[in-house]
């Protein structure tokens, strides 16, 4: 027996709403992703900084790996590597890692939607963390007009356009070259370094995004982010999509009002836009049972009485399609001993103490 009731309304509405029957878990469940995502990498973060400083101090520190996964942090090298594998057919041995998760990341965006963004990345973690902190501080964050907000979206297409152009004009030989210089092989420490010595200009951009993503909902990712450019234009081919069911939609609006990407989702059956991350905040802020869901196209059944059977995606098949993409790549990686870059010590003892002095 169902235990759904029909609330009455205020006149303005004309549906009557069907209340849902089960709590929203996404937020929760995607706040439990992050929380993991964000401690890999400050574990890896950890990691690594005591490689590097093993090798500024002649090598009497103590001695840890180098974790590989440090790569994910290096987007062009994973980008200029998945170029070289597609030209030469061939694993590139600089930086194989950084490639491996630029194709796990592109996959899950392919599948669900800019799912990396809003469930993994810990840029896109901390960003929201700072509109939530603002919202909390200033009691509102601020909404572009539109006259904004549309030139401003399109700067991160355009330093997409800027990095595709470059590397899509490089040679497989002009990869690999670059790859193998100095500069190539410890770009990782050169990023490390650069928020180690971070300059007083440095100091004052940061200072300046920090402020800006309290006041604007996901600042960086939403106007300067080339990554999640690349990953939403991929994202447009994805099978997955929020979708709203227009009879069981009461037109409350509350999904609207909550997007972060500030879309129409009261307005559309699908959202099929670049900047929907899946993060599943208008569907948790829905409160009509069926109205709003994530999920494949409707499928048809051969019952008459029921044509179609919707095919919703339940935040831990999102948590467990994530899981399953990012490991088995990693594992693939792993098992074909592709994971690591393979450089002999005295090649990183000879760079790493000169890191700040190399340039491309
Ligand atoms: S439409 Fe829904 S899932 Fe997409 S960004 Fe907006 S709130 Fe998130
Ligand atoms: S889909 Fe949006 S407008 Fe419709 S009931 Fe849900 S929150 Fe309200």
């Amino acid at each position: 027996m169902s235990t759904q009731t029909a609330v009455p309304l205020p006149a303005s509405h004309k549906k009557p709403l069907i209340r849902r029957l089960l709590p929203d878990r996404s937020q929760k469940t995607r706040r439990i992703v992050q929380l993991v995502f964000l401690a890999l990498n400050a574990w890896i973060g950890l990691q690594f900084y005591l490689w590097v400083r093993y090798y500024e101090h002649g090598g009497q520190t103590l001695y840890v790996p180098r974790p590989a996964g440090v790569e994910g942090w290096l987007p062009i090298a994973g980008l200029m590597n998945t170029k070289y594998l597609f030209l030469t057919g061939h694993v590139p041995v600089i930086h194989p890692a950084a490639m491996f998760l630029f194709l796990a990341f592109l996959l899950m965006s392919l599948l669900l939607k800019k799912a990396f963004c809003a469930w993994l990345c810990p840029i896109g973690t901390f960003s929201e963390a700072l509109w939530k902190l603002g919202r909390r501080f200033y009691g509102r964050n601020l909404h572009l007009p539109h006259w904004v907000d549309i030139p401003l979206r399109g700067l991160k297409y355009l330093l997409l356009g800027f990095f595709a152009f470059f590397i899509g004009t490089m040679s497989a030989e002009a990869l690999q070259s670059f790859m193998f210089t100095p500069y190539g092989l410890i770009t990782d420490v050169k990023m490390l370094n650069f928020f180690r010595d971070i300059s007083l200009t440095g100091l004052a951009v940061l200072g300046l995004l920090v402020l800006l993503s309290t006041l604007i909902q996901n600042f960086w990712c939403r106007y300067l982010c080339p990554y999640g450019a690349l990953m939403g234009l991929v994202s447009l081919l994805s099978p997955v999509k929020i979708r709203r069911d227009e009879t069981a939609c009461i037109d409350c609006g509350k999904c609207a009002k909550v997007c972060p990407a500030s879309l129409p989702v009261d307005q559309l059956v699908q959202i099929r836009s670049a900047e929907c991350s899946a993060c599943m905040v208008c569907v948790a802020a829905c409160p009509a049972e069926h109205a709003l869901q994530l999920g494949l196209p409707p499928s048809r059944t051969p019952d008459p009485a029921r044509r179609w059977t919707r095919r919703v995606l339940t935040p831990g098949t999102v948590t467990s399609a994530i899981a399953y993409i990012f490991f088995a790549f990693v594992l693939y990686a792993h098992i074909t001993s592709h994971w690591q870059t393979n450089m002999p010590r005295d090649v990183y003892m000879h760079l790493v103490p000169i890191a700040n002095s190399l340039t491309h």
